[in-house]
């Protein structure tokens, strides 16, 4: 049974579930806010283990192959520069890393002959009928649709029209994380510099593209009140909060002033009971968003497949669908939640105690007698098994 989808948000969950429902013949619709999909560049995103398996379902590894960030091990570095431990590349760039533009762009490029996009618009409203969902968007127009689907990200605008406000959802692990490109004047060749204070993470890294760097920053706060659209409030949060921070600090918050891109947000989790009610589900980050280290860009693609998968194994039982697609997917997210819960405390230690243990730790586990151990355990979330066979569409491309 086919059906009209409408899907909200296309990040990496989205074009993900619009390929594979595309693929089986669904009348699937993408509605993404901004005005055009980010051309490329942003933090970088890994796989590893058995998500290798669902991107070669998907058909989009040599593609993303093609566009690897190739980073190396990344040095941890005082305040003059000299190098106290290592972090081998497996740690932050597992088996293939790319940056997360260039994988929404290949996502979409994937998904573009299975789905209407539609860029610069926004839900505003969903009702629920007997018969199907009825939605309106900001640019004034309704339509209605048998499936609405949210992988909108953390701050979901379906999951707040339908399941709830977001604080009811989101819980705050103690940090935030800014980053943003700055041009390569470190020499940073497939590599980054990683300077701690305790509380405080700064990082600078530079992979496939050799002209510019990414700049990070990480700091343990209280919760800090801010709007979301104010980049110079969010700009100040992060000067206010490296204010006097040793190494390359003040250099980098000097280019932050003029940054076009920052991304800022808290390290924060959804927790939900449910992903769905009724004919409206949720997908990715809007649905369980672990943060850094949780494996949320694997995670949003290979819910997009079960989900896909569900929905042809129940031949129109959404319902049905729904929670299997859930049983599916649960236990997965809740290692990859109770993981990175931890992500802020290893990446920001708070005493200079805890960053020298930080250290020594790293300094032991990345010798080459340990190094296969270390990837085994840096791979652990990841491997959640092959992808369960569906009767879904192989790749065009295969
Ligand atoms: C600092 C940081 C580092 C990370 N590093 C990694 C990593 O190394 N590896 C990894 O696997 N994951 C990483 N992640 C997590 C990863 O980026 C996300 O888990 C992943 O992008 C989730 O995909 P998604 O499609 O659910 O949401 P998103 O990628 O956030 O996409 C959501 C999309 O919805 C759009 N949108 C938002 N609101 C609306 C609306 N109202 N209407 C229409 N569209 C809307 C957005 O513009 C966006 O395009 C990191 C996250 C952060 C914050």
């Amino acid at each position: 049974m086919t059906m009209s989808i409408l899907i909200s948000g296309a990040g990496i969950g989205g074009p993900s579930l619009a390929y594979w429902l595309g693929r089986l013949g669904h009348r699937v619709t993408v509605v993404e806010q901004s005005a055009v999909l980010r051309a490329g560049g942003g933090a970088a995103v890994d796989f590893r283990g058995d998500q290798m398996a669902l991107l070669r379902r998907m058909g989009v590894l040599d593609d993303i192959r093609a566009h690897r960030t190739g980073m190396g091990d990344q040095r941890v570095v005082d305040t003059t520069g000299r190098r106290l431990t290592t972090f081998p590349s497996v740690l932050f760039s597992g088996e293939v890393e790319i940056d997360r533009g260039d994988l929404a762009r290949i996502l979409y490029e994937h998904s573009r002959n299975e789905a209407e996009y539609i860029f610069g618009d926004r839900i505003t409203g969903i009702t629920e009928r007997p018969g199907g969902v009825e939605v309106s968007f900001a640019n004034g127009t309704d339509a209605t649709y048998d499936l609405v689907i949210g992988a909108d990200g953390l701050h979901s605008a379906v999951r707040a029209l339908v399941f709830g406000a977001e604080d009811r959802f989101r819980s705050d692990l103690g940090y935030y994380v800014a980053s943003f490109a700055v041009p390569n004047t470190f020499g940073l060749d497939h590599t980054g510099l990683i300077y701690n204070e305790p509380g405080r993470y700064v990082s600078l890294c530079s992979g496939r593209d050799p002209e510019h760097a990414m700049a990070g920053f990480i700091f343990a706060a209280e919760p800090q009140e801010y709007d979301r659209r104010d980049i110079a409030a969010q700009k100040s949060i992060v000067a206010r909060h490296f204010a006097g921070s040793g190494w390359r600090t003040t250099e980098l918050l000097a280019a932050l002033q003029d940054a076009p891109d920052l991304y800022f947000d808290s390290l924060s989790q959804i927790r939900l009971d449910r992903w769905s009610t009724g004919r409206v589900g949720l997908l990715g980050d809007a649905a369980w968003c672990a943060g850094p280290g949780g494996n949320g860009t694997g995670h949003a693609m290979l819910g997009a497949y079960t989900l896909a998968g569900e929905l042809a194994v129940a031949d129109g039982d959404y319902r049905l669908a729904f929670t299997r697609y859930e049983q599916a997917m649960r236990p997965a997210i809740e290692k990859s939640q109770k993981f990175a819960a931890g992500a802020g405390r290893f990446l920001a230690p708070a005493t200079t105690g805890q960053l020298r243990r930080r250290n020594f730790t790293y300094r032991i586990l990345s010798s080459a007698v340990l190094s296969g151990l270390f990837t085994r355990l840096s791979s652990k979330n990841a491997n959640t098994g092959e992808p369960a066979p569906y009767p879904l569409p192989a790749p065009a491309t295969a």
